[in-house]
């Protein structure tokens, strides 16, 4: 959860305002231009000015967020994507072979789930599912053939947490490799490739966007080799982001640090507030970051209610915006996970606590919950 080592030349709010960004050398602009442009114009076949040559490949935008991201995480590289999903895709089709088998959460995004369940599965990929707070548990579930083992931490909706360290560490001794989707805890309280994780993936478009204006999705790594999958697929399968939505991510990441503090400080009250509510029989919350998932006493019907009479925290999908969001992960972002091993409670709510005044979300909470 630290987001300060004595490697690091600065502090992390300090690179998340200026790695990658320095003032532009041409005209000294101080935010990395959008460079809305598909192609490079070359001096001579294969002349390249900057080693920019087609905007798939790369695009000078791009790449100033990309050694934001991998600046922030700690990470040699990083590559950004046009979604988390993309992300995704990405890393298991670099990392993954027919035949290969990988480990994933019992408690995970939905979408990560059915990218697997519903897609790789054709082409002759198998896994398994245990819970990411088992570390044993994620051990045994290991194969000869498990060249992967995937988790969050904390896992969305559940918000349940990993020793990584100890995930690493069980993974690599069975040969097989560590994606950790860092996207709840981001690297401001969480940098998983100090604590021995191969990959860190994020969905952009949440804490580290930060404002819920853009789709986007990154993967971090140490390992060169690694890396250069990654960025064959980029241009390979051509899942990248355009100028302006890199653009709009950088500006976002300038302000992670605050908007980190502000996040943990309202979910801690709204933590305190719910803890003592009779409607709620659970809390789940592992102590940093704007997310609370949270248990209705009155099951499904009040976790409907709740939904609806919410007003400040707006219902909608998606979360790590400087808005309050609410949502029902068994009808909402969790749905595809409906019958497997992976089926969340329908009587959880989860929130995404925003930063606008606290006393607003508490009153608007008291008021909703009745
Ligand atoms: N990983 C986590 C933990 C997520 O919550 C999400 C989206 O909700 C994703 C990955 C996928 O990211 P995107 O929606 O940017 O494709």
């Amino acid at each position: 959860m630290t987001h300060h080592d004595s490697s690091d030349r600065q502090g992390f709010a300090t690179r998340a305002i200026h790695a990658g960004q320095e003032p532009d050398p041409r005209t000294g602009a101080v935010n990395v231009p959008i460079y809305a442009t598909s192609t490079f114009a070359q001096d001579g076949v294969g002349g390249l000015r900057e080693g920019f040559e087609y905007a798939r490949t790369g695009n000078p935008t791009r790449a100033a967020l990309e050694t934001a991201l991998a600046a922030l995480e700690g990470g040699a590289h990083g590559r950004a994507f046009s979604s988390g999903m993309a992300a995704t895709d990405a890393a298991l089709r670099a990392m993954l072979r027919p035949g290969d088998h990988l480990v994933i959460p019992n408690d995970a995004y939905g979408g990560t789930f059915r990218l697997i369940d519903k897609v790789l599965v054709h082409w002759g990929i198998d896994y398994s599912v245990a819970p990411v707070g088992d570390t044993e548990a994620i051990a045994a579930a290991i194969r000869p053939e498990t060249k992967l083992v995937w988790i969050e931490s904390p896992t969305n909706p559940l918000l349940n947490v990993a020793d990584i360290a100890a995930v690493a560490t069980a993974t690599h001794a069975a040969g097989a490799r560590l994606v950790v989707d860092n996207t709840f805890a981001t690297p401001f309280y969480q940098r998983p490739l100090a604590l021995g994780a191969d990959v860190v993936l994020h969905s952009t478009t949440k804490y580290l966007g930060g404002h819920s204006d853009v789709i986007g999705g990154a993967l971090v790594t140490d390992d060169a080799e690694l890396d250069a999958a990654f960025g064959f697929l980029q241009n390979g399968a051509g899942g990248v982001p355009g100028p302006f939505d890199v653009f709009l991510t950088l500006r976002g990441l300038k302000t992670l640090a605050v908007r980190m503090e502000r996040h943990t400080a309202n979910a801690r009250a709204v933590v305190e507030l719910l803890r003592g509510h009779p409607g709620v029989s659970e809390v789940l919350y592992p102590g940093y970051a704007g997310m609370v998932s949270i248990r209705l006493a009155g099951g499904r019907e009040a976790a409907l209610d709740l939904c609806k009479k919410l007003e400040i925290f707006t219902l909608a999908e998606s979360l790590g915006g400087v808005e309050s969001l609410v949502e029902l992960p068994a009808a909402m972002t969790h749905a595809s996970t409906a019958g497997s091993l992976l089926e969340v409670p329908d009587d959880l709510v989860r929130l995404s606590v925003g930063i606008e005044d606290v006393e607003d979300l508490l009153g608007d909470l008291t008021r909703a919950l009745g």
